[in-house]
């Protein structure tokens, strides 16, 4: 049993406690998921088989990361455990399931630039106002009534429902979401909403299956249960109710996803839900110093909802917190980028072992800008992710298609990409034709010679071909292959070839890189399933944390506290502390809206180990033009003792009134004589063109080393910091100093070792 000695007391009562419903309910870093962790090891050392496991994880990577650490203790056995996020869990299971609901297997998942699209085409053709139903509400309507199970037809008989939406001017809600519906039936699609709402309604409507599942899961566990909402709880409480071996860890503290119908209840309700409940408590943070842990439970203690919880550290006092002011969002990066490269200089840290967190994406700019001119390399998380790229979605909407040609998402996106002679016109009459006889677009595509005449006929018929031949050549094919062979005869490949702009030479890379990817995933060896369909299914379920492709790199981590959720880092930067800002401008109409936010903050400030560093600025760019900012509340409640201001308070002031006396200030400066905003001066991150040094001429790269200075063609300057690969597939990793990092196959680069 020397694998539980890692555990403490209450700890290891939770992993050995293996039977009946568990509860843990504690506050951050006290090692819960590190219970879950060492549960699952356990039950498997105990002989459970596990194909008998079903762990529930929030991100992906958190699925990933256990079940790497279980591998070391039970060895390979871990591959077969049913692990990964709610969605991704259960498309799988819908995958073999599907027909039962009327999909196809080869049901294709629609992102949230599909939907909108989607929305965006139905709002038009029911001649609505998209200011009144803007896609994003709608968007957010469907999304919650699917999130509490409530299917379109009774969205429509709900009067309460229909009475809401008539009183806030949108009486038509009802029909976009029952058209929306048809649609992505017609489409053989699912949103992800869609992911949790037909697994509720497969195991509500199969008993069979229901019961096969029941029988399989024998253990189930789940993290991050207070973030779950409606629709998940249901399914867990299905999956669990032969067998009640449920363990679920929590932190109430922690509920950061209320706006997406995550509901606290959930946890609040499990006692009720199995009386017989054991509960754990874990009050000892292992993660953070005694200074973190202090000014955490300070900031919590003002919400008024929450269970009570003790949470202590025996870690070292460690250092107060640096609290410190900018003048504006620029500066506040500049400030964040130098102790940044101090820190680790200081510290002898690594890039990776610092973090940068913020409210909303829009705050990345200013910082990533200052982290260039430094040098230090960083990874965006979330935001416009690789597979975001518009190059990349074409290339996907292929691979979409010929999986389901009935994607009819995919279908728009790529019909005339690249030009193929098939005009807005053209596709609007091919979906006239669809709607109006009720067939599927593909179906109308097809068979495009009855529907249509002369060029525009011909066009459409040979695109259909096209995919045809496709989707032969996915029959016999690697997903490489496959892949390959699409984007050669698809024409894409050709067309960005072509375009030797910048921005074209670097669309050409990232469809290799993809192609390099994919070429990866036919080759592991861990997987079984490795066709093309597989693959897209993973990206289109990667979440925010996921663009990690090479998670031992050493960079800088740059975040929403969304996404940072059960993460740690040794150091962790907060920024953009300002009202309006943090807390959200959008949550300051009630008491529970901005105890979510509390709550986020305090997310924020127990991901640090060891320091905590938080700044604010004084004047932002906020939606074009320049606002004065207010220090954030939030520093109000932090306990003063543990602050360490990096400025002088414009008001002298007792320690502790700082922030009290900084906003009076603040007011006082606003209402005697407001200050003229300064016109901070923003300059565009996109690069300029790099002009090649005169004679530029690429050279024999075989003698690159790492350390070495090159110029590229196009990029610039820059120095190789890493050399992958085998020849001719060496990979070069090389800091541009105007452009960052960038990946590039040495035998495509025009680069010159200087
Ligand atoms: P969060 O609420 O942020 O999700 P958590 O409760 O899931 O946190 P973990 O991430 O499991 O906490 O643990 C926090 C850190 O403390 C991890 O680095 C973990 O390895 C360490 N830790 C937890 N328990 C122990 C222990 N008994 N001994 C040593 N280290 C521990
Ligand atoms: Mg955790």
């Amino acid at each position: 049993m020397d694998y539980l000695a890692g555990l403490n007391p209450s700890q290891r009562g939770a992993v050995e406690q293996t039977q009946g419903p568990v509860m843990i309910v504690a506050g951050a870093g006290s090692g819960k998921t590190r219970v879950i962790t060492y549960r699952v090891a356990h039950l498997i050392r105990q002989g459970v088989d596990p194909f008998n496991i079903l762990v529930l994880t929030f991100t992906n990577k958190a699925a990933k990361e256990m079940r790497e650490r279980i591998m070391k203790v039970v060895g390979s056995e871990a591959k077969n455990i049913w692990m990964g996020t709610f969605h991704s869990v259960f498309a799988r299971i819908l995958r073999s399931e599907a027909e039962l609901i009327g999909y196809p297997r080869n049901f294709t998942i629609y992102d949230t630039d599909d939907t909108k699209s989607l929305l965006r085409a139905i709002l038009k053709e029911m001649n609505l106002d998209d200011k009144l139903y803007n896609a994003n509400h709608v968007y957010g309507r469907i999304s919650s009534a699917k999130n509490n199970l409530i299917s379109p037809q009774e969205y429509n008989k709900n009067e309460a429902i229909m009475a809401e939406d008539r009183s806030n001017g949108r009486p038509q809600l009802g029909e976009i979401y029952m058209t929306y519906a048809q649609r992505c039936y017609r489409a053989g699609a699912m949103d992800f909403d869609d992911l949790l709402f037909k697994t509720n309604v497969l195991l509500n409507k199969h008993p069979d299956t229901l019961h096969k599942y029941q029988h399989q899961f024998k253990y189930l566990m789940v993290d991050e249960y207070q973030d779950t909402n409606f629709s998940q709880y249901l399914i867990v409480k299905r999956l669990a109710a032969v067998h009640e071996n449920i363990c679920v860890v929590g932190d109430d503290a922690q509920s950061i996803y209320a706006f997406r119908g995550a509901n606290i209840q959930n946890i609040l309700n499990f006692q009720k839900d199995y009386p017989d409940v054991q509960v754990f408590k874990l009050e000892q943070n292992y993660r953070s110093t005694k200074m973190i842990v202090n000014a955490a439970n300070s900031i919590i203690a003002n919400n008024k909802n929450q269970l009570e919880k003790n949470v202590f550290s025996d870690n070292e006092e460690g250092e107060k917190i640096k609290v410190s002011r900018a003048f504006s969002d620029n500066e506040e990066g500049k400030i964040v980028a130098e102790a940044i490269t101090q820190e680790k200089a200081l510290k002898s840290l690594n890039y990776k072992d610092f973090a940068i967190l913020y409210r909303t994406n829009a705050q990345s700019r200013s910082l990533e800008e200052a982290l260039r001119k430094l040098n230090v390399p960083y990874k965006l998380y979330g935001g416009t992710s690789f597979y975001q790229r518009k190059e990349i979605k074409d290339l996907i909407a292929y691979f979409r298609m010929t999986y389901n040609p009935n994607d009819e998402e995919a279908l728009k996106r790529v019909i005339n990409y690249p030009r193929r002679g098939i005009g807005d016109t053209t596709i609007e009459r091919l979906m006239v034709a669809a709607d109006k006889n009720n067939y599927r677009l593909w179906d109308v595509v097809a068979n495009a010679g009855s529907f249509l005449d002369g060029r525009s006929a011909t066009a459409v018929v040979n695109f259909a071909t096209m995919i045809q031949s496709f989707q032969a050549a996915a029959k016999t094919n690697t997903a490489f292959d496959t892949a390959m062979h699409i984007a050669q005869h698809s024409g894409i490949l050709k067309s960005l070839y072509e375009d030797k702009s910048v921005e074209g030479l670097s669309r050409y890379e990232n469809i290799q890189e993809l192609l390099n990817g994919i070429k990866e995933f036919s080759e592991r060896e861990d997987l079984e399933e490795k066709g093309l369909d597989i693959f897209l299914q993973d990206v289109a379920l990667l979440t925010n944390d996921d663009n990690d492709k090479d998670p031992n790199a050493d960079t800088v981590s740059l975040m929403t506290i969304h996404a940072s959720k059960g993460l740690e880092f040794t150091e962790v930067f907060i920024v953009g502390m300002e009202e309006n800002l943090f807390p959200s401008q959008l949550s300051l109409n009630s008491r529970s809206e901005l105890e979510e936010e509390r709550r986020l903050f305090y997310v924020a400030v127990t991901r640090a180990e060891k320091k905590l560093h938080i700044s604010y600025a004084t004047s932002r760019y906020r939606w074009g033009s320049l606002n004065n900012c207010e220090p954030s509340r939030f520093l109000d409640e932090l306990n003063p003792s543990c602050l360490e201001l990096d400025f002088k308070p414009r008001v002298a002031a007792s320690q502790g009134e700082s922030f009290q006396s900084e906003r009076v200030a603040w007011q006082r400066e606003e209402s005697f004589s407001k200050p003229k905003p300064k016109v901070v001066k923003t300059t565009s991150i996109l690069p300029k063109a790099h002009v090649p040094t005169p004679g530029f001429a690429p050279s024999d790269t075989s003698t690159l080393q790492v350390g070495m200075e090159v110029e590229h063609e196009r990029f610039g300057f820059g120095k190789v910091v890493n050399l992958e690969g085998n020849r001719p597939d060496i990979k070069a990793t090389i800091f541009f100093k105007e452009l960052g990092q960038k990946q590039l196959l040495l035998k495509f680069a025009k680069l010159r070792i200087v």
